[in-house]
Protein backbone atom coordinates (compact mmCIF):
# COMPACT_ATOMS: atom_id res chain seq x y z
CA UNK A 1 0.00 0.00 0.00
CA UNK A 2 1.07 3.67 -1.44
CA UNK A 3 0.25 6.81 0.13
CA UNK A 4 -0.56 9.39 -2.76
CA UNK A 5 -2.12 8.25 -6.00
CA UNK A 6 -0.12 6.43 -8.32
CA UNK A 7 1.35 8.34 -11.56
CA UNK A 8 -0.08 6.68 -14.13
CA UNK A 9 2.47 8.29 -17.08
CA UNK A 10 2.07 5.68 -20.05
CA UNK A 11 0.59 6.75 -23.64
CA UNK A 12 -2.46 5.21 -22.68
CA UNK A 13 -4.53 3.85 -20.85
CA UNK A 14 -4.35 7.34 -19.54
CA UNK A 15 -5.35 8.52 -15.99
CA UNK A 16 -8.87 9.43 -15.80
CA UNK A 17 -10.22 12.19 -14.36
CA UNK A 18 -12.35 12.42 -11.18
CA UNK A 19 -15.03 14.06 -13.21
CA UNK A 20 -15.44 11.03 -15.90
CA UNK A 21 -15.19 8.91 -12.83
CA UNK A 22 -17.68 10.09 -10.71
CA UNK A 23 -19.82 10.77 -14.33
CA UNK A 24 -19.77 6.74 -14.44
CA UNK A 25 -20.57 5.89 -11.05
CA UNK A 26 -24.44 5.08 -12.01
CA UNK A 27 -27.19 2.74 -12.09
CA UNK A 28 -27.04 0.89 -15.24
CA UNK A 29 -30.38 1.86 -17.15
CA UNK A 30 -31.93 -0.09 -19.89
CA UNK A 31 -30.66 0.27 -23.12
CA UNK A 32 -33.85 -0.08 -24.93
CA UNK A 33 -35.23 2.98 -23.04
CA UNK A 34 -36.12 6.52 -23.65
CA UNK A 35 -33.31 7.69 -20.90
CA UNK A 36 -30.74 5.36 -22.96
CA UNK A 37 -31.56 6.82 -26.39
CA UNK A 38 -30.93 10.39 -24.38
CA UNK A 39 -27.45 9.27 -23.61
CA UNK A 40 -26.52 7.45 -26.71
CA UNK A 41 -27.55 10.42 -29.07
CA UNK A 42 -25.42 12.83 -26.57
CA UNK A 43 -22.46 10.30 -27.34
CA UNK A 44 -22.76 10.04 -30.82
CA UNK A 45 -23.22 13.05 -31.61
CA UNK A 46 -20.91 14.57 -29.20
CA UNK A 47 -17.75 12.30 -30.29
CA UNK A 48 -18.52 14.06 -34.38
CA UNK A 49 -17.74 16.73 -33.01
CA UNK A 50 -13.99 15.61 -31.73
CA UNK A 51 -13.44 13.52 -34.27
CA UNK A 52 -14.26 16.60 -36.30
CA UNK A 53 -16.74 15.40 -38.86
CA UNK A 54 -20.26 15.73 -39.70
CA UNK A 55 -20.84 12.04 -40.69
CA UNK A 56 -21.29 9.06 -38.79
CA UNK A 57 -18.92 8.14 -35.43
CA UNK A 58 -19.66 4.32 -34.09
CA UNK A 59 -19.20 3.31 -30.55
CA UNK A 60 -18.40 -0.12 -30.29
CA UNK A 61 -17.64 -2.17 -26.89
CA UNK A 62 -14.05 -3.11 -27.82
CA UNK A 63 -10.36 -2.40 -27.84
CA UNK A 64 -8.68 0.02 -29.98
CA UNK A 65 -7.65 -3.03 -31.78
CA UNK A 66 -11.28 -4.29 -32.19
CA UNK A 67 -11.90 -1.18 -33.91
CA UNK A 68 -8.56 -1.79 -36.03
CA UNK A 69 -10.64 -4.82 -37.08
CA UNK A 70 -13.78 -3.05 -38.16
CA UNK A 71 -12.01 -1.09 -40.59
CA UNK A 72 -10.95 -3.52 -42.38
CA UNK A 73 -13.95 -6.25 -42.45
CA UNK A 74 -15.77 -3.48 -43.67
CA UNK A 75 -14.04 -2.03 -46.48
CA UNK A 76 -11.96 -4.64 -47.89
CA UNK A 77 -12.07 -8.25 -49.82
CA UNK A 78 -9.45 -11.08 -48.98
CA UNK A 79 -6.85 -10.70 -51.66
CA UNK A 80 -7.31 -6.66 -51.47
CA UNK A 81 -3.83 -4.75 -52.05
CA UNK A 82 -3.11 -2.08 -49.64
CA UNK A 83 -0.47 0.63 -48.88
CA UNK A 84 0.63 0.73 -45.08
CA UNK A 85 3.74 2.51 -43.86
CA UNK A 86 6.26 1.03 -40.81
CA UNK A 87 6.25 3.87 -38.02
CA UNK A 88 6.80 1.16 -35.19
CA UNK A 89 4.93 -1.09 -33.35
CA UNK A 90 1.56 -0.35 -33.95
CA UNK A 91 1.40 0.20 -37.70
CA UNK A 92 3.00 -3.18 -37.69
CA UNK A 93 0.29 -5.21 -35.71
CA UNK A 94 -2.37 -3.29 -37.93
CA UNK A 95 -0.28 -4.53 -40.53
CA UNK A 96 -0.19 -8.24 -39.42
CA UNK A 97 -4.29 -8.27 -38.58
CA UNK A 98 -4.59 -7.18 -42.11
CA UNK A 99 -2.68 -10.27 -43.25
CA UNK A 100 -4.80 -12.07 -41.25
CA UNK A 101 -7.78 -11.29 -42.71
CA UNK A 102 -6.32 -12.52 -46.22
CA UNK A 103 -4.98 -8.31 -47.48
CA UNK A 104 -2.25 -8.44 -49.58
CA UNK A 105 -0.04 -5.39 -47.28
CA UNK A 106 2.63 -3.52 -49.50
CA UNK A 107 4.55 -2.12 -46.22
CA UNK A 108 7.03 0.81 -46.71
CA UNK A 109 9.13 0.34 -44.42
CA UNK A 110 10.60 2.93 -41.86
CA UNK A 111 13.50 3.13 -39.18
CA UNK A 112 10.67 3.75 -36.03
CA UNK A 113 12.25 7.07 -35.71
CA UNK A 114 10.05 9.39 -37.75
CA UNK A 115 6.01 9.82 -39.11
CA UNK A 116 5.39 8.05 -42.56
CA UNK A 117 6.71 10.12 -44.93
CA UNK A 118 4.15 11.62 -47.48
CA UNK A 119 6.62 11.51 -50.65
CA UNK A 120 7.23 8.26 -50.20
CA UNK A 121 3.84 7.71 -50.00
CA UNK A 122 2.54 9.80 -53.52
CA UNK A 123 5.99 8.15 -55.04
CA UNK A 124 4.62 4.62 -54.58
CA UNK A 125 0.77 5.49 -55.53
CA UNK A 126 2.30 7.43 -58.49
CA UNK A 127 2.98 4.40 -58.97
CA UNK A 128 0.34 2.31 -58.95
CA UNK A 129 -1.38 3.62 -62.01
CA UNK A 130 -3.90 0.58 -62.57
CA UNK A 131 -5.32 1.44 -58.85
CA UNK A 132 -4.62 -2.34 -57.76
CA UNK A 133 -4.26 -0.21 -54.18
CA UNK A 134 -7.41 -0.07 -52.49
CA UNK A 135 -6.69 1.64 -49.01
CA UNK A 136 -3.54 3.63 -47.72
CA UNK A 137 -3.61 2.80 -43.86
CA UNK A 138 -1.38 5.09 -41.64
CA UNK A 139 -1.27 5.08 -38.05
CA UNK A 140 -1.43 9.05 -36.71
CA UNK A 141 0.86 9.46 -33.75
CA UNK A 142 2.86 6.27 -33.35
CA UNK A 143 2.66 5.39 -29.84
CA UNK A 144 5.05 2.90 -29.75
CA UNK A 145 7.97 5.89 -31.01
CA UNK A 146 6.15 8.96 -30.17
CA UNK A 147 6.10 10.30 -33.92
CA UNK A 148 3.09 11.53 -35.05
CA UNK A 149 2.35 11.51 -39.03
CA UNK A 150 1.34 14.35 -41.13
CA UNK A 151 -2.25 13.37 -42.46
CA UNK A 152 -3.25 16.32 -43.91
CA UNK A 153 0.12 16.24 -45.92
CA UNK A 154 -0.94 12.60 -46.98
CA UNK A 155 -4.05 13.28 -47.65
CA UNK A 156 -2.53 16.53 -50.08
CA UNK A 157 -0.01 13.49 -51.54
CA UNK A 158 -3.19 11.15 -52.35
CA UNK A 159 -4.85 13.87 -54.35
CA UNK A 160 -1.85 15.37 -56.44
CA UNK A 161 -1.74 11.94 -58.14
CA UNK A 162 -5.63 11.22 -58.32
CA UNK A 163 -5.61 7.81 -56.33
CA UNK A 164 -8.74 7.26 -55.22
CA UNK A 165 -7.80 4.49 -52.60
CA UNK A 166 -9.40 5.03 -49.23
CA UNK A 167 -7.22 6.66 -46.26
CA UNK A 168 -8.05 4.71 -43.26
CA UNK A 169 -6.23 6.43 -39.97
CA UNK A 170 -5.59 4.79 -36.74
CA UNK A 171 -6.31 8.13 -34.46
CA UNK A 172 -6.45 5.97 -31.37
CA UNK A 173 -3.64 7.81 -29.61
CA UNK A 174 -3.70 10.87 -31.15
CA UNK A 175 -7.85 11.48 -31.02
CA UNK A 176 -8.47 14.18 -28.29
CA UNK A 177 -5.13 15.24 -27.51
CA UNK A 178 -3.45 15.85 -31.31
CA UNK A 179 -5.54 18.47 -33.91
CA UNK A 180 -7.26 15.72 -35.54
CA UNK A 181 -9.74 16.70 -38.98
CA UNK A 182 -11.76 13.43 -40.29
CA UNK A 183 -13.68 15.49 -42.74
CA UNK A 184 -11.45 18.04 -43.99
CA UNK A 185 -8.38 15.85 -44.82
CA UNK A 186 -11.05 13.34 -46.09
CA UNK A 187 -9.95 11.14 -44.14
CA UNK A 188 -12.91 7.25 -45.08
CA UNK A 189 -12.12 5.55 -41.81
CA UNK A 190 -11.13 7.02 -38.64
CA UNK A 191 -10.38 4.34 -35.96
CA UNK A 192 -9.79 5.43 -32.43
CA UNK A 193 -10.86 3.93 -28.79
CA UNK A 194 -11.42 4.98 -25.06
CA UNK A 195 -8.55 5.08 -23.08
CA UNK A 196 -6.00 7.09 -24.76
CA UNK A 197 -7.57 10.73 -25.47
CA UNK A 198 -11.12 10.39 -24.67
CA UNK A 199 -9.11 10.28 -20.88
CA UNK A 200 -11.40 6.80 -20.13
CA UNK A 201 -10.98 3.38 -18.79
CA UNK A 202 -10.55 0.90 -22.08
CA UNK A 203 -13.47 -0.17 -23.69
CA UNK A 204 -14.84 1.56 -26.16
CA UNK A 205 -13.55 1.05 -29.93
CA UNK A 206 -14.48 3.88 -32.39
CA UNK A 207 -15.06 4.08 -36.44
CA UNK A 208 -15.66 7.63 -38.28
CA UNK A 209 -16.42 6.96 -41.62
CA UNK A 210 -16.96 8.45 -44.94
CA UNK A 211 -20.04 8.21 -47.65
CA UNK A 212 -17.30 6.62 -49.83
CA UNK A 213 -16.13 4.24 -46.80
CA UNK A 214 -19.89 3.36 -46.37
CA UNK A 215 -20.70 2.44 -49.69
CA UNK A 216 -17.15 0.08 -50.13
CA UNK A 217 -18.98 -1.34 -47.40
CA UNK A 218 -21.94 -2.39 -49.44
CA UNK A 219 -19.88 -3.92 -52.14
CA UNK A 220 -16.76 -5.93 -50.52
CA UNK A 221 -16.58 -9.10 -49.66
CA UNK A 222 -15.38 -9.84 -46.49
CA UNK A 223 -17.53 -11.66 -43.63
CA UNK A 224 -18.70 -9.85 -40.94
CA UNK A 225 -21.05 -10.15 -37.97
CA UNK A 226 -20.48 -8.29 -34.65
CA UNK A 227 -18.53 -5.30 -36.58
CA UNK A 228 -20.90 -5.08 -39.36
CA UNK A 229 -21.48 -1.16 -39.84
CA UNK A 230 -25.03 -0.75 -41.21
CA UNK A 231 -26.43 -3.26 -38.05
CA UNK A 232 -24.78 -0.58 -35.76
CA UNK A 233 -25.87 2.32 -37.62
CA UNK A 234 -29.46 1.29 -38.17
CA UNK A 235 -30.00 1.33 -34.60
CA UNK A 236 -27.99 4.84 -34.25
CA UNK A 237 -30.04 6.84 -35.85
CA UNK A 238 -32.19 6.82 -32.80
CA UNK A 239 -29.64 6.81 -30.13
CA UNK A 240 -29.14 2.49 -29.85
CA UNK A 241 -27.00 -0.09 -30.39
CA UNK A 242 -27.81 -3.75 -32.08
CA UNK A 243 -26.39 -5.32 -28.76
CA UNK A 244 -25.49 -4.14 -25.26
CA UNK A 245 -23.65 -0.91 -25.31
CA UNK A 246 -20.83 -0.34 -22.43
CA UNK A 247 -23.43 1.68 -20.62
CA UNK A 248 -21.61 3.31 -17.87
CA UNK A 249 -18.57 3.55 -20.23
CA UNK A 250 -21.07 5.97 -22.30
CA UNK A 251 -21.74 8.30 -19.43
CA UNK A 252 -18.20 8.60 -18.83
CA UNK A 253 -17.82 9.38 -22.67
CA UNK A 254 -20.33 12.16 -22.70
CA UNK A 255 -18.19 13.87 -19.13
CA UNK A 256 -15.29 13.59 -21.16
CA UNK A 257 -16.66 14.77 -24.31
CA UNK A 258 -17.64 17.81 -21.99
CA UNK A 259 -14.51 18.45 -20.46
CA UNK A 260 -12.78 18.42 -23.96
CA UNK A 261 -15.21 21.01 -25.71
CA UNK A 262 -15.50 23.62 -22.39
CA UNK A 263 -11.50 23.66 -22.83
CA UNK A 264 -11.87 24.04 -26.69
CA UNK A 265 -10.31 21.42 -28.82
CA UNK A 266 -7.92 24.43 -29.76
CA UNK A 267 -6.29 24.95 -26.26
CA UNK A 268 -6.30 20.90 -25.54
CA UNK A 269 -3.89 20.63 -28.51
CA UNK A 270 -1.63 23.73 -27.70
CA UNK A 271 -2.19 22.24 -24.27
CA UNK A 272 0.01 18.85 -25.25
CA UNK A 273 1.81 20.60 -27.83
CA UNK A 274 3.31 22.97 -24.36
CA UNK A 275 3.83 19.49 -22.67
CA UNK A 276 5.57 17.98 -25.22
CA UNK A 277 8.20 20.60 -25.94
CA UNK A 278 8.68 21.18 -21.87
CA UNK A 279 9.41 17.38 -22.08
CA UNK A 280 11.84 17.11 -24.55
CA UNK A 281 13.54 20.26 -23.00
CA UNK A 282 14.11 18.24 -19.53
CA UNK A 283 14.98 15.01 -22.24
CA UNK A 284 17.59 17.43 -23.77
CA UNK A 285 19.15 18.98 -20.73
CA UNK A 286 19.78 15.55 -19.33
CA UNK A 287 21.97 15.00 -22.55
CA UNK A 288 19.44 11.57 -23.58
CA UNK A 289 18.12 11.48 -27.03
CA UNK A 290 14.31 11.37 -28.09
CA UNK A 291 13.99 8.67 -30.11
CA UNK A 292 11.88 10.41 -33.06
CA UNK A 293 14.23 12.23 -35.25
CA UNK A 294 11.82 14.54 -37.35
CA UNK A 295 11.22 17.79 -35.14
CA UNK A 296 7.91 18.13 -37.42
CA UNK A 297 6.72 14.70 -36.21
CA UNK A 298 7.63 15.38 -32.23
CA UNK A 299 4.20 13.79 -30.86
CA UNK A 300 2.37 15.88 -28.42
CA UNK A 301 1.18 12.89 -27.10
CA UNK A 302 4.08 11.05 -25.66
CA UNK A 303 8.48 11.41 -25.41
CA UNK A 304 10.27 7.97 -25.89
CA UNK A 305 13.48 8.43 -24.32
CA UNK A 306 16.45 6.08 -25.78
CA UNK A 307 18.87 5.07 -22.70
CA UNK A 308 22.42 4.95 -22.64
CA UNK A 309 24.02 2.15 -24.34
CA UNK A 310 24.51 -0.37 -21.45
CA UNK A 311 21.76 0.66 -19.65
CA UNK A 312 18.14 -1.47 -19.67
CA UNK A 313 15.00 0.99 -20.19
CA UNK A 314 13.03 -1.61 -18.04
CA UNK A 315 15.51 -1.93 -14.79
CA UNK A 316 15.16 1.91 -15.11
CA UNK A 317 11.12 1.97 -15.03
CA UNK A 318 11.40 -0.71 -12.13
CA UNK A 319 13.77 1.80 -10.09
CA UNK A 320 10.85 4.38 -10.88
CA UNK A 321 7.98 2.34 -10.47
CA UNK A 322 9.43 0.81 -7.25
CA UNK A 323 10.54 4.18 -5.64
CA UNK A 324 8.51 6.64 -7.10
CA UNK A 325 5.23 4.70 -7.40
CA UNK A 326 4.81 6.34 -11.13
CA UNK A 327 4.41 4.31 -13.80
CA UNK A 328 6.46 4.76 -17.52
CA UNK A 329 5.86 3.50 -20.71
CA UNK A 330 7.75 0.36 -21.71
CA UNK A 331 9.49 -0.32 -25.12
CA UNK A 332 7.64 -2.23 -27.55
CA UNK A 333 9.49 -4.99 -29.58
CA UNK A 334 12.16 -3.30 -31.67
CA UNK A 335 12.46 -1.19 -28.90
CA UNK A 336 12.41 -3.09 -25.78
CA UNK A 337 14.35 -2.11 -23.75
CA UNK A 338 16.10 0.47 -25.25
CA UNK A 339 13.49 3.25 -24.89
CA UNK A 340 11.24 4.57 -21.75
CA UNK A 341 8.41 6.32 -22.87
CA UNK A 342 6.38 9.49 -20.86
CA UNK A 343 2.83 10.14 -21.15
CA UNK A 344 2.18 13.28 -21.11
CA UNK A 345 -1.87 13.52 -22.40
CA UNK A 346 -5.45 13.80 -21.20
CA UNK A 347 -5.91 14.34 -17.47
CA UNK A 348 -2.19 16.26 -17.67
CA UNK A 349 -1.43 19.63 -16.56
CA UNK A 350 2.24 21.97 -15.65
CA UNK A 351 2.63 20.31 -12.30
CA UNK A 352 1.58 17.03 -13.46
CA UNK A 353 4.08 17.30 -15.94
CA UNK A 354 6.63 18.64 -13.43
CA UNK A 355 5.99 16.00 -11.06
CA UNK A 356 6.25 13.29 -13.46
CA UNK A 357 9.65 14.77 -14.88
CA UNK A 358 10.84 15.18 -11.72
CA UNK A 359 10.27 11.24 -10.56
CA UNK A 360 12.20 10.90 -14.12
CA UNK A 361 14.84 12.63 -12.72
CA UNK A 362 15.16 10.74 -9.41
CA UNK A 363 15.17 7.87 -10.81
CA UNK A 364 17.99 8.32 -13.63
CA UNK A 365 19.90 9.02 -10.49
CA UNK A 366 19.24 6.62 -8.20
CA UNK A 367 19.78 3.83 -11.19
CA UNK A 368 22.83 5.18 -11.61
CA UNK A 369 22.34 6.49 -15.32
CA UNK A 370 24.59 9.13 -16.64
CA UNK A 371 22.18 12.29 -16.54
CA UNK A 372 23.27 16.57 -16.67
CA UNK A 373 21.08 17.03 -13.57
CA UNK A 374 19.06 20.71 -13.94
CA UNK A 375 16.27 18.90 -16.78
CA UNK A 376 13.32 19.57 -14.56
CA UNK A 377 14.84 23.04 -14.71
CA UNK A 378 14.81 23.41 -18.04
CA UNK A 379 11.32 21.84 -18.20
CA UNK A 380 10.27 24.49 -15.62
CA UNK A 381 11.92 27.32 -17.50
CA UNK A 382 9.89 26.39 -21.21
CA UNK A 383 6.66 26.40 -19.16
CA UNK A 384 7.38 30.10 -17.33
CA UNK A 385 8.89 31.68 -20.27
CA UNK A 386 5.59 30.42 -22.55
CA UNK A 387 2.44 31.43 -20.61
CA UNK A 388 -1.17 28.95 -21.23
CA UNK A 389 -1.66 30.38 -25.00
CA UNK A 390 -5.08 30.54 -26.06
CA UNK A 391 -5.09 30.81 -29.81
CA UNK A 392 -5.48 28.53 -32.77
CA UNK A 393 -2.44 30.43 -33.84
CA UNK A 394 -0.49 28.89 -31.12
CA UNK A 395 -0.82 25.13 -32.68
CA UNK A 396 1.54 26.35 -35.61
CA UNK A 397 4.75 28.11 -33.45
CA UNK A 398 4.79 26.29 -29.95
CA UNK A 399 7.52 23.53 -31.41
CA UNK A 400 10.18 22.37 -29.85
C1 LIG B 1 -3.15 1.75 -27.85
C2 LIG B 1 -3.02 1.69 -29.32
C3 LIG B 1 -3.58 0.66 -30.09
C4 LIG B 1 -4.21 -0.55 -29.47
O1 LIG B 1 -5.35 -0.28 -28.76
P1 LIG B 1 -5.93 -1.42 -27.78
O2 LIG B 1 -7.05 -0.72 -27.09
O3 LIG B 1 -4.82 -1.83 -26.89
O4 LIG B 1 -6.41 -2.52 -28.63
C5 LIG B 1 -3.49 0.74 -31.46
N1 LIG B 1 -2.88 1.76 -32.08
C6 LIG B 1 -2.31 2.76 -31.38
C7 LIG B 1 -1.64 3.86 -32.12
C8 LIG B 1 -2.36 2.75 -29.99
O5 LIG B 1 -1.79 3.74 -29.29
Amino acid sequence: MRQGRHFLQIPGPSPVPDRVLRAMDMPVIDHRSAQFAELGRAVLEGSQRIFQTAGPVMIFPSSGTGAWEAAIVNTLSPGDKVLMVETGHFATLWRQMAARWGIDVDFLPGDWRRGADPAGIEERLARDTSHALKAVMVVHNETSTGATSRIGEIRAAMDRVGHPALLMVDTISSLGSVDYRHDEWKVDVSVSCSQKGFMLPPGLGFNAISDKARAAAKTNRMPRSYWDWEEMLKPNVNGFFPYTPATNLLYGLREAIAMLLEEGLDNVFVRHQRLAAATRAAVNHWGLEVLCQEPKDFSPVLTAVLMPPGHDADQFRKVVLDNYNMSLGSGLSKVAGKVFRIGHLGECNELTLLAALTGVEMGLSVAGIPYRAGGVDAAMKYLEQRPQGNSPAHLKVVGS
